[in-house]
């Protein structure tokens, strides 16, 4: 074995393959691609092998076209067959839910450039005649998906990274990693060492036990699945050569394919799951399958021959059972691993085969570009905290909870209980007993409101007439919100200053006491981060983001310490607690409890000051996320039960509410404040994000020149946010519709709400600049029904900005 390389990939299944295919397509070839057997003989050769369209994410959609587009064109270019049959698939919908699903994913395909079609259920019957549809309201035909043989593909995208010049080594065991002082990874395996600057686990289920090798805590739990194939069936031989679309179907929680004379059946049953190999995988193991359990699925193959009457009938030929890898929220590991340079992850699919092209694709320009050309937040493997541990209760729990659901459908805000509370905070009794309905948010649990349970759906919910409440008690009197769950680090040191100034698009606060919003980027312009800094001393920093990119963010900074920097970042976000208080009357309140001078004159809005309120210690920053008068008060977290009821003593009487989560979001878009995650994400850059004040190009910082250079070109850029009220019916703009401008597809939404201050739904759009100016009339296809938008040149709710320094 060679005694360097640039990457090793340990594992060669449809994940590791797809990476070794798209490394090499990215120019890097110094590759060792590390197998244990042969190629896919993990989890991937015994796949059924179907590559779905259909996903109601538009990222994970994207993703997903990258495999069937592949597969079919690997042949032309390597020799060998990826196995490709394109059959196109149908999946059922049964209620009102689970069709209004269908018209929002719709949206989604026409965005991705998707062919698909609602059906009636007699159009799926010229498909399917021997199929039972009578509770069947609408079928989602995508013509372009198909099932590949997953030995197959794997193979050829292998032999695409061969071609230009990448390497294989099978039966070669991984048993040692280990990170040298330079950075560089050592791998110890059965045949030699070799030494690499870039390590990537795509071990499939074997990822938690190569993860450990170098301490690292793979979020991943392999559930066993189980497919049969019945003997040949006379339905399925008279349909001659025809190939029917994969059918997928909810009540049976399977899917139906045909296979030769066969039909093929894969239920994912709702109940008791099983899991695999949580204390470890023998290494040894090579093309296993675990034994067969047919009596696990019956519930759901009875559903199945009510489905398919003709199944009912037909004697089993084989059933195949394999493990299947479940990350917590059942999306892939594709990036860097939390506190690891250069260790990345290529694992965790519960559907490989369809997403290990996609995720190579990506990953491939993540490592050698610095950035990916579609937002991977919901990829990367930092959205999973240090809760996630694979021998944990919540990974296993929600691994399974994951399975169960895989053909169930997930109505806008709903949340799955399983392996929760995780990060209760200090007040969550006491915000439980107000009525809060909670929201998990990397394991931190957060009231989305407060009120009766919610009735969710596509459509406005019983939440609707609570967040309005909420809003309006805010809006006009105070609202108060447990914000405990963001991101908070101390950056402290003498080359703090300096370093955050090298760092951040925007211009540093130069007194104690300052405070900033400002996004750090990528070399390419990119937005990788926004976060709110305070300085509280000349070498002491205090920095707020998203909860969801603690560790993200924790890495981003550490990773851009020079060598030569003496600069300390501190996680502190365990140790405080924030309470947020907004709205006309937070002076008032907080001015009982407090011996400091609130007045604009003593502490001006986008300033700091560490004071004590109701005897407690607080950073007190003027700030406010919903656009009112407002502090948030950063706390000990022991301490926060303490403030939290001596605001509520005061506050309550004057009328002040709790506000949760949908209200915040609410306020902030009326307020047309741009969220990351959303409206700012890594492939775009301060320039299409329309960020103006806040990137300041006087100053020297990481990513200016790109920036710049996409500012030269003017509306020439592809894309450009703008901030529109919508006409809506029963339902707002939630993100990802379809925006037109003169029947024309122009972009897409990013996130919308109904705006309870300004009575009108609001949505924010990235559209092509042409069609940009405030005033222009657009259209956007919500649940496959077209709504006017208007742009608007302002935010809809005080434009300007005369509350928040009330
Ligand atoms: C019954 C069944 C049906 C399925 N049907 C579908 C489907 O229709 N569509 C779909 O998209 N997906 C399907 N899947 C899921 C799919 O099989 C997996 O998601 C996919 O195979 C995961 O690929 P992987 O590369 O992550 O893992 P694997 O294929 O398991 O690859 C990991 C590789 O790493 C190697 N390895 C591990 N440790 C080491 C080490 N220390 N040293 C060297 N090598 C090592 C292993 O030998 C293995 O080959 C199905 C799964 C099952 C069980």
């Amino acid at each position: 074995m060679q005694e360097e390389a640039q990457v090793v990939i340990i594992g060669a299944g449809a994940m590791g393959a797809g990476l070794f295919y798209y490394l090499a397509h990215e120019g890097w070839t110094d590759t060792l691609l590390i197998e244990k057997g042969e190629l896919s003989s993990g989890s991937t050769w015994h796949a059924a092998g179907l590559i779905p369209h259909f996903i109601g994410s538009l990222n994970m959609a994207k993703n997903h076209k990258v495999a069937a587009d592949l597969y079919p064109a690997l042949e032309a270019e390597t020799g060998m067959n990826g196995g490709w049959h394109e059959t196109g698939a149908i999946r059922l919908a049964l209620d009102q839910d689970q069709v209004d699903w269908f018209k929002y994913v719709h949206g989604i395909m026409e965005l991705v450039d998707n062919e698909s079609y609602l059906l009636e259920p007699k159009q799926i019957l010229e498909h399917w005649p021997f199929m039972d549809v009578s509770d069947v309201k609408m079928g989602f035909h995508t013509p372009n998906d198909g099932w590949a043989d997953p030995s197959m593909s794997s193979a050829a995208m292998v032999a695409g990274g061969r071609q230009l010049g990448a390497k294989v080594h099978k039966h070669t065991l991984v048993t040692e990693t280990n990170q040298l002082p330079d950075g560089r990874w050592e791998v110890i395996t059965d045949k030699g060492r070799v030494v690499c600057e870039h390590l990537v686990n795509a071990a499939g289920c074997y990822a938690p036990q190569v993860g450990a090798m170098a301490g690292i805590d793979v979020p991943i739990v392999s559930v066993i699945h189980q497919y049969l194939i019945t003997e040949p069936m006379k339905e399925i031989t008279d349909l001659g050569s025809f190939q029917p679309p994969i059918v997928r179907d909810p009540r049976a929680s399977a899917y139906y394919r045909r296979e030769i004379d066969s039909l093929l059946v894969g239920p994912y049953e709702r109940e008791n799951a099983q899991v695999y190999g949580i204390e470890g995988i023998d290494w040894d193991k090579h093309f296993y399958l675990t034994p067969p359990d047919l009596d696990q699925l019956m519930p759901w193959l009875i559903e199945a021959g009510n489905r398919v009457p003709a199944f009912q009938e037909a004697g089993i030929k084989t059933v195949i059972s394999g493990p299947i890898t479940h990350t917590p929220d059942s999306g892939f590991l594709m990036g860097p691993a939390t506190g690891h340079n250069n260790y990345w992850h290529c694992s965790g699919a519960s559907i490989g085969v369809t997403q290990g092209p996609g995720a190579g694709k990506y990953l491939a320009q993540w490592m050698v570009h610095g950035q990916t050309e579609i937002n991977v937040a919901e990829m990367d493997p930092r959205r999973f905290g240090d809760h996630c541990g694979p021998k944990g209760r919540y990974a296993k729990d929600k691994a399974i909870d994951e399975f169960h659901e895989m053909y169930a459908t997930r109505l806008p805000g709903e949340q799955r209980f399983a392996g929760r509370p995780q990060k209760a905070d200090t007040i969550y009794d006491r915000l439980d007993a107000k009525g809060a309905q909670w929201q998990e948010i990397f394991g931190w649990e957060r009231p989305q409101y407060f009120g009766e349970a919610e009735a969710h759906s596509f459509r406005r919910s019983n939440a609707f007439d609570a967040v309005a409440a909420e809003v309006k008690g805010t809006r006009e009197i105070a609202g108060i919100a447990d914000l405990s769950a963001f991101a908070k680090f101390e950056v402290t040191g003498s080359d703090a200053g300096s370093f955050l100034e090298r760092m951040a698009a925007n211009k540093m606060p130069v007194k104690p006491g300052g405070m900033r919003l400002t996004h750090f980027l990528t070399t390419l312009g990119g937005i990788e981060a926004e976060m709110t800094v305070t300085k509280l001393a000349d070498d002491r920093y205090y920095l707020n983001s998203g909860i969801t990119s603690e560790f993200h963010d924790r890495d981003w900074l550490v990773h851009h310490i020079a060598a030569d920097e003496e600069v300390t970042v501190t996680d502190v976000t365990e140790d405080k607690g924030i309470l947020a208080v907004a709205g006309p009357k937070s002076r008032d309140i907080l001015s009982s409890l407090t011996d400091v001078d609130l007045t604009n004159e003593s502490f001006r809005w986008l300033t700091g000051q560490e004071i004590v309120v109701a005897d407690v210690p607080v950073t007190a920053l003027r700030v406010s996320y919903v656009g009112e008068l407002g502090w948030e008060l950063h706390c000990p977290m022991e301490q926060l039960p303490q403030l939290y009821d001596a605001i509520v003593a005061v506050g309550e009487p004057m009328g002040m509410v709790h506000y949760g989560a949908y209200a915040m979001n609410c306020m902030r878009i009326e307020k047309a404040y741009k969220a990351m995650g959303s409206e700012l994400t890594t492939e775009i850059t301060p320039v299409e994000a329309d960020l103006g004040r806040f990137v300041n190009y006087d100053l020297d910082f990481q990513g200016k020149a790109a920036a710049q250079e996409r500012l030269a070109q003017g509306d020439d850029i592809e894309m450009i946010l703008v901030y529109c009220s919508v006409d809506t019916a029963n339902n707002d703009p939630r993100g990802n519709e379809p925006v037109y401008y003169d029947g024309e597809l122009v972009g897409l939404t990013t996130s919308g709400t109904f705006g309870h201050s300004v009575g009108t739904s609001l949505a924010f759009a990235y559209v092509d600049p042409k069609c940009k100016a405030p005033g222009t009339d657009l259209e956007i296809k919500m649940m496959d029904e077209m709504r006017p938008a208007k742009i608007l040149a302002d935010a809809a709710y005080d434009p300007a900005n005369e509350k928040p320094r009330a």
